[in-house]
């Protein structure tokens, strides 16, 4: 599971596809697309279609074989060019690179037009008057037939002039639209005169007032697909059910290729969302500190919540590509964030909830020495690190018990335990605020077990630790699952089953020193507590952030399990 390259590569039903296509000589090179639609940020779904078609091409690539990063721009009322420039920086930082291949919809806008003008020239599109609720109406249901537009027999001359109206602005929002004359009593409700142009008087992010009709995603997504010389166009499974009509304009048009569509299921994780409408009501709505916030299953949430791209990459690679459509457990992905920081994240101490520790019995004051804590018992060449120690400690709070119950290991009054990566200690005096608090512990030292164990006595806990001096003030952010329970896309309103504990703040806790070095995108094991990161956006220098990315074990488990 480490997300190394020793291992073959993987294989499913769309990979064995293309390598049949490969290798009868269909195709000399495979051609795949990511085709997002920039009306919102990528999420964890978007993750498993970008490691699908980057995939595909990375592993063909002695064959030439490519992936272009599409935006499939068509629908100027939601679009935004801050979501174009978000998907790109996402899709690079997993890892993937579209090289020369970007491309827009939006940069087929006239191809688009002429090829409908072509399909009205052939008697295989009209103008309609209809409006979306008399054709919502005439077009039918699931067991009975639609029934034709009155304006369905309309010449071709007429509809060409009537076209181009639309394209000059002569008509309002809604007055007409192009539909492609199919089949109104098609089993397949797609086939019922799909409309392929609506007029639309709104600014476009990119051809900005140019156009006043826009083509639909059904329309626009296999012409692009074949400008693009795409050779499998991958989608998700609901769109199985039109491609039947992405076969039809590929096959009534004068298109310089036939891409082959191929679906396949989408990812739907446990405790979380990813429909984009739901991800904007989060932003919008104030739920979340938006689009980034670690709560968030987004590419840029997760990256700022400290989920490595490999521990992103291996995850999309274990849950395989199929057609059955499922729930996958996110433990999964925990799991795989903690085998791979479990790897290569550096060891550090941090005291999340701090009370002083100090030894009476210390030399003087004055007196200091170095610790030395490995960096990583994965990977002894990380070496070891310096830590001061001048007999005044933080250790965490729940580390301490004044009146412990049996087998409490840790330390309390008379009992013996290790600083970890220091000496063994003994507690023999408790100092309380006026209000019973416990404010500080006495201990003393065995100068004799620094590096080995005390003669005689056997010593069952070593607590972390940092010096209370030289500690770093930090704030830390612990996440849990943002929502209670495992579908909340089934729910009525996600909002009813939303964790309001998923964030909590602590704001008192301590640090090593060496973590004032700390960057963005490193990750680090906070020993005992889990794996964190620098927050990207709000640590400052002087007010220091760090996010819980993933705790060292699964709580989940456990509670599902009572
Ligand atoms: P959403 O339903 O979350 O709003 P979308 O499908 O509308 O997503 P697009 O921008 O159109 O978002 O998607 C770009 C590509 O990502 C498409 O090929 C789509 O099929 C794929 N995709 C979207 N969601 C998932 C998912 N959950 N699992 C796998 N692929 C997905
Ligand atoms: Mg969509």
């Amino acid at each position: 599971m480490s997300g190394n390259n020793s291992k073959p590569h993987q294989n499913d039903f769309i990979r064995e596809i293309v390598k049949d296509d490969l290798s009868s000589g269909k195709h000399t090179s495979s051609v795949t697309r990511f085709p997002p639609e920039p009306n919102g940020y990528l999420h964890l779904g978007h993750a498993k279609s970008i490691c699908l078609n980057f995939g595909i091409a990375n592993e063909n690539i002695e064959s030439g074989s490519r992936c272009h990063l599409r935006f499939d721009d068509t629908n100027p009322s939601k679009e935004e060019n801050e979501y174009v420039e978000s998907i790109k920086e996402d899709v690079k930082w997993l890892g993937f690179d579209w090289g020369e291949h970007l491309y827009f919809a939006s940069d087929n806008f006239d191809q688009l037009y002429q090829w409908a003008c072509y399909l009205i020239e052939n008697g295989n599109a009209y103008v309609d008057d209809l409006n979306a609720e008399e054709i919502r109406e005439y077009r039918g249901t699931l067991t009975s037939p639609g029934k034709n537009s009155p304006f369905r027999s309309r010449s071709i001359e007429e509809n060409i002039d009537l076209f181009e109206r639309m394209k000059k602005g002569d008509f309002n929002d809604g007055e007409k639209v192009l539909r492609a004359k199919i089949n109104m009593s098609d089993p397949n409700m797609n086939l019922r005169d799909p409309v392929i142009y609506r007029i639309m008087k709104t600014h476009h992010h990119r051809t900005e007032d140019k156009w006043v009709i826009y083509p639909s995603y059904d329309f626009a997504h296999g012409q692009c697909d074949s400008i693009e010389g795409i050779t499998h166009s991958i989608c998700t499974l609901e769109f199985e059910q039109h491609r039947p009509l992405y076969e039809w304009f590929i096959n009534n048009l004068p298109v310089p290729c036939k891409p082959r569509q191929i679906e396949f299921s989408k990812l739907q994780p446990t405790y979380t969302l990813l429909s984009k409408r739901k991800l904007i009501e989060m932003v919008n709505d104030n739920y979340v500190d938006g689009w980034d916030d670690p709560r968030m299953a987004t590419i840029s949430g997760l990256r700022r919540r400290g989920y490595p791209p490999e521990a992103i990459k291996t995850f999309c690679k274990s849950i395989g590509v199929t057609k059955f459509s499922g729930i996958t457990d996110i433990a999964l992905l925990e799991h795989t964030v903690r085998e791979h920081l479990n790897e290569c994240a550096l060891r550090k101490m941090a005291v999340l909830d701090p009370i002083k520790l100090t030894i009476t019995n210390w030399p003087e004051k004055d007196h200091s020495e170095s610790m030395h804590a490995v960096n990583n018992p994965e990977d002894i060449n990380l070496g070891k690190r310096e830590i001061p120690f001048n007999g005044v400690v933080y250790i965490e709070s729940d580390d301490f018990m004044e009146d412990p119950p049996k087998k409490y290991y840790r330390l309390s009054p008379g009992s013996e335990v290790r600083l970890r990566y220091s000496y063994c200690i003994r507690c023999h005096e408790v100092i309380k605020d006026d209000e019973g608090n416990i404010i500080e512990v006495l201990c003393t030292y065995d100068p004799d077990t620094l590096g080995k164990n005390p003669e005689g006595r056997k010593v069952r806990a070593a607590i972390h630790w940092v010096p209370h001096n030289e500690s770093i003030n930090a704030e830390v952010r612990l996440y849990d699952r943002t929502f209670t329970v495992e579908d909340p896309s089934t729910e009525k309103d996600w909002k009813d089953c939303f964790n309001k504990n998923a964030l909590s703040i602590l704001t008192d806790c301590k640090l090593e020193p060496s973590l004032i070095s700390a960057k963005v995108g490193e990750n680090f094991q906070f020993e005992r507590k889990g794996y964190f990161c620098l927050d990207s956006k709000d640590s400052t220098k002087d007010k220091i952030i760090f996010n819980r990315t993933i705790a060292l074990r699964d709580t989940w488990a456990k509670i599902n399990k009572s």
